[in-house]
């Protein structure tokens, strides 16, 4: 309970003025409720004829008996008047109009409640999509994505189905509740008194069926979770599945995991089923009571009500049994979304950004030189990179040469900080790069990557990805240095055609074109190319290679090439082997020193 209060704290508040209409709305249709049933007592007066003729007014004034001593008069009156028939007609108009004002107000409430409800959900899911934005990429583990979806469409979804959809209870219920209880006891303080003894007895034996509720719902989230894990090892893993005979086993598996969620499904339904009817017979039997107390007190002419008084008495009191039993209900489902809530706040929650010093300092492009200093890094607990010490100076080309796993993409990607350094420190101009400022930082580089990194959408908008004034001619422009010009405008649409999900209607060597004009257009001091063109053949190698010349001149790069031939043209080029650098030279020297760099090369030429 105090944690959904703290939940709501922190999300309501910019909606402070709808929830101040849902209260007075939710009031005032309470107010009438009461108006309405109350004026079952002149209706049961009459029709019994118990009613006094009172005859003369008294003045107005602000109070219970004034007001309702003048309604009676007026009743006398028109009663003398037109005969009792035609005055129960009158009554039963007031009752009427009481009763459009009341459900008029009650939807007003719930609008505004809805509003409320859609607009937090809306808040979460943006909260959730900033955070993902904002953290580092060691938090996105390839075992996370899912979970992560999972709890963007999943997650947000129950708190929106449980802790939301109990909004209306707590805006709306505990006022109803209130409103009559004040009621009750303005017309019967004894016998209300007595009431507020009996109710809370009552409340702790419902509130003890949904305790015990919340914890069979519990086991059964978890075991359903342990479900779809199994559900989604097998998609995966179909084909070793079918290769090693295994259908028998993981059926096996799956069916233990299905039998044990329905009994705890069973035991979970079976009591609640049982909550309804034990609710019932509790709420009879309160009943019961109060009318053996009350009626014993009226017979006995020791009360302050009438007959007909106690009757709307009971009416107002058994209008109070439905918000009750659904505020309980609404307790059990908070409890439920809860648990989501806690999911949602391990990603809301999570502090691995990489963080910007105070007073980082800006920077407007390379002026002297790239440095890697004693650098050392690890996943985890797992070196990666030891010892890495190497200087680029502007405008020179380094390539990264290696076997695969021998930690280059790693090196490269902590210039852009994508990961932070364990040991030493990356320079930029001397300056080590966590002082600096990160937006500046990555504004100084360019990227393309083995696999191009396109979104579903225009062509131009690729391109112009992460550059705010790009117009038609920078981007056509940038295109043409790309070698891309010409397959564009053979497209369907030309620059405005989508090109689907990760660009998945163009060919692997026309989307590395397009991230390579994306990279001219940015026009970077520095570029960083990891294996960009290890994915293509032959023919598409020639036309991507060519383009990437073209950027490449005039610019400091990193160029990780898995094939040789692509870097005989780099000023050094650096043997990496297990986060080492080993040997360091042009293609001569390090062919000269005959040592991993030779072995790599002849492995090549076969
Ligand atoms: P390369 O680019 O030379 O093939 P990488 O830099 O990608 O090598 O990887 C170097 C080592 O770091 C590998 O052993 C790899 O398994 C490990 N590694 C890479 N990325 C991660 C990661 N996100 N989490 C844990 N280990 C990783
Ligand atoms: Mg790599």
């Amino acid at each position: 309970m105090k944690d959904f209060i703290q939940v709501l704290r922190r999300f309501i508040p910019p909606y402070k003025g709808h929830l101040g209409l849902t209260f007075l709305y939710n009031f005032l249709s309470a107010v009438f409720a009461v108006f309405s049933v109350g004026l079952m007592i002149p209706i049961l007066e009459i029709l019994f004829n118990l009613a006094e003729d009172v005859n003369e007014m008294v003045p107005w004034a602000f109070s219970l008996k004034s007001v309702s001593h003048n309604l009676y008069y007026y009743l006398t009156q028109f009663r003398n008047e037109y005969g009792p028939g035609l005055s129960l007609l009158v009554v039963g108009l007031f009752v009427s109009f009481g009763t459009m004002l009341k459900v008029g107000f009650a939807y007003l409430g719930a609008y505004e409640t809805v509003f409320i409800r859609n607009s937090v959900v809306r808040d979460i899911r943006q909260q959730i999509y900033k955070k993902i934005l904002r953290l580092a990429l060691p938090f996105f583990t390839e075992e996370r994505k899912g979970d992560i979806i999972a709890r963007i469409s999943g997650d947000v979804a129950e708190v929106e189905n449980s802790i939301m959809a109990s909004l209306d209870m707590f805006l709306k219920n505990p006022v109803l509740i209130l409103v009559f209880l004040i009621s009750m006891l303005i017309m019967s303080p004894s016998l209300t008194g007595f009431i507020l003894i009996v109710l809370p007895v009552t409340g702790f034996v419902i509130g003890r069926v949904g305790k015990s509720l919340k914890k069979v719902s519990r086991e059964g989230q978890d075991k359903m979770g342990q479900m779809m894990t199994i559900i989604e090892e097998t998609l995966g893993g179909l084909r070793i599945i079918k290769a090693f005979n295994a259908e028998r086993k993981m059926e096996g598996r799956f069916n233990s995991e299905a039998g044990l969620y329905r009994n705890i499904m069973n035991r979970l339904m079976w009591r609640r089923e049982l909550a309804h009817p034990l609710s019932e017979l509790l709420g009879t039997l309160v009943i019961v009571i109060v009318v053996w107390f009350g009626g014993t007190l009226i017979l006995n002419r020791n009360s302050e009500l009438t007959g007909s008084e106690f009757i709307a008495y009971l009416a107002i009191f058994y209008q109070i049994i439905n918000p009750a039993k659904a505020f309980t209900n609404a307790l059990y489902s908070i409890q439920k979304g809860m648990a989501a809530m806690d999911r949602i706040d391990l990603i809301l929650k999570a502090d691995v950004t990489i963080a910007e010093n105070q007073g980082a300092l800006p920077i407007e492009t390379l002026t002297d030189a790239i440095e890697y200093r004693n650098v050392g890094f690890a996943y985890n607990d797992k070196l990666v990179l030891k010892n890495i010490s190497v200087k680029i100076p502007k405008g020179k080309t380094m390539a990264l040469v290696g076997q695969s796993g021998s930690g280059k993409t790693t090196l490269v990607d902590l210039l852009p900080r994508f990961y932070d350094v364990v040991e030493g420190q990356v320079l930029v101009d001397g300056v080590d790069i966590r002082e600096l400022k990160l937006h500046d930082l990555r504004n100084l580089m360019g990227n393309v990557n083995q696999e191009a990194i396109l979104f579903n959408d225009t062509i131009f908008n690729n391109i112009a990805f992460g550059v705010e004034s790009a117009t038609r001619e920078t981007v056509e422009a940038a295109a043409r240095v790309a070698n891309s010009h010409e397959f564009i405008m053979e497209t369907e649409m030309g620059y405005n055609t989508v090109i689907g999900d990760r660009g998945s209607k163009l060919s692997g060597g026309q989307r590395q074109r397009i991230s390579i004009a994306r990279a001219i257009l940015k026009n970077p001091p520095i570029l960083i190319l990891d294996e960009a063109t290890s994915a293509l053949d032959t023919e598409s190698e020639r036309l991507v290679q060519d383009a990437l010349e073209k950027l490449m001149k005039n610019r400091t790069s990193l160029v990780i090439a898995h094939r040789l031939s692509t870097i005989k043209n780099a000023d050094f080029i650096c043997v990496l082997h297990k986060g080492t650098i080993v040997e360091t030279g042009t293609h001569d020297e390090l062919l000269a020193l005959n040592g991993r760099y030779t072995k790599l090369h002849q492995m090549q030429m076969f």
